[in-house]
């Protein structure tokens, strides 16, 4: 499958938020990894773009000062090229192409991956000199206002930053990071429901406007800046999900103490009690993805939650390697007997290094 090897082989990693669901864009904290599970592209600099990718039945080229939208996935590369000229940079053309072993829109960040695998090669390339937390930040703007989607910048900050054998702790305000050991012998289960996330945009922008809302009122930008006695003025459904994303900042820091110790158990606890909360004050998991996680939890996982937006798509569950391939079997032979309209599958997940790029020959 795999095609000629370009110029550059680039490696670019997904990612797997642990805890810290819909924190990003309050401003909280979240812990993601960057999974194994990768985008790559083999890439020659030429004067045009070219590009293709095994995921998809198109590909395209254009000039790099034909920057028009295209409506498709060419806009996670054109919105590259965008982005770096506002910033004044002026890289030239590539002709690539993507495989990827990641699952695309199933909230493994195959988006921010695509995007990065595309900065990555032209920092590298074309000598850009850009960091990669800056280059993190010019990809959430590739995301933001070239495609157009209203993404935090835990994605960008897991694909780029990312660390093997660890997770990443993010304070999205600043925004900085700090690595946290992941310990030997445990791993991530992603359970993918086969449910695709089909609510996810107007529900997703239901509980944003409603918590912006209800810091707005309070005077501050960051839910990090809530205390539980803040939350009593605001009405109902305000106080309800502003009141989730308080606690689960809590839990975040109480999650990355736990890891630090090595207190798998501990942690465990934290994630599944993150996910029933989620569940009922935050209303954004599903019947399918409350299910995965009690069956995990059942089959022996330290803990289980629904990862990503929610709404449908895929749940964690936090297992001993040993474990994992048992434990996997069980979830999906229960899944399959209470749902047998859907087509789950799952992936084994290990905490790898951000985005990289090799120069052959
Ligand atoms: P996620 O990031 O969770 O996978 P998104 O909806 O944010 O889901 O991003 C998915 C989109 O990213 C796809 O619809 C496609 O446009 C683009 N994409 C990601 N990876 C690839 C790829 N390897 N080839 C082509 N398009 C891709
Ligand atoms: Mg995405």
């Amino acid at each position: 499958m795999r095609s000629l090897e370009g110029d550059y082989t680039v490696v670019s990693p997904g990612r797997v938020n642990l805890i810290g669901g819909h924190t990003d864009y309050t401003h909280g904290h979240v812990m993601p990894l960057a999974t194994d599970l990768h985008t790559r592209l083999e890439a020659t600099p030429s004067d045009d773009v070219a590009v293709s990718s095994n995921a998809v039945e198109t590909s395209y080229s254009f000039p790099t000062d034909d920057l028009e939208p295209a409506d498709d996935w060419v806009d996670y590369v054109k919105g590259s090229y965008a982005v770096l000229q506002e910033e004044g940079h002026d890289p030239g053309g590539f002709h690539g192409e993507f495989t990827t072993t990641l699952p695309v829109g199933s909230g493994l960040s195959s988006s921010a991956s695509l995007e990065l695998a595309v900065m990555a090669f032209l920092n590298e390339a074309y000598d850009l000199g850009l960091s990669r937390k800056r280059m993190a930040v010019l990809s959430q703007r590739v995301e933001n206002d070239y495609v157009g989607v209203s993404c935090g910048i835990m994605d960008q900050f897991a694909v780029a930053l990312g660390q093997a054998g660890h997770a990443l702790a993010i304070d999205t305000e600043t925004p900085g990071f700090e690595p946290v050991p992941f310990p030997d012998g445990v791993e991530i289960l992603v359970f993918h429901t086969g449910v695709s996330r089909e609510l996810v945009d107007s529900a997703y922008n239901q509980r944003r406007e409603t918590v912006e809302r209800a810091l707005e009122k309070l005077g501050v930008e960051s839910s990090k800046a809530v205390t539980a006695d803040d939350l009593d003025g605001l009405p109902p459904l305000e106080r309800e999900r502003l009141g989730y994303l308080v606690r689960e900042n809590a839990r975040v820091q109480k999650a990355k103490t736990a890891l630090e110790a090595g207190d798998i158990e501990t942690f465990g606890d934290v994630l599944l009690d993150a996910h029933r909360d989620i569940a009922d004050h935050y209303e954004a998991s599903s019947g399918e993805l409350d299910f995965v996680v009690e069956a995990a939890v059942d089959a022996g996982a330290d803990g289980a939650r629904l990862t990503g937006a929610g709404w449908g798509g895929a749940a964690i569950a936090v297992v001993d390697s040993d474990e994992a391939d048992s434990i996997a079997t069980s979830v999906e032979a229960a899944y399959r007997e209470q749902f047998p309209e859907h087509e789950p599958h799952h992936y084994r997940v290990e905490a790898s290094d951000g985005v990289r790029v090799t120069r052959n020959g």
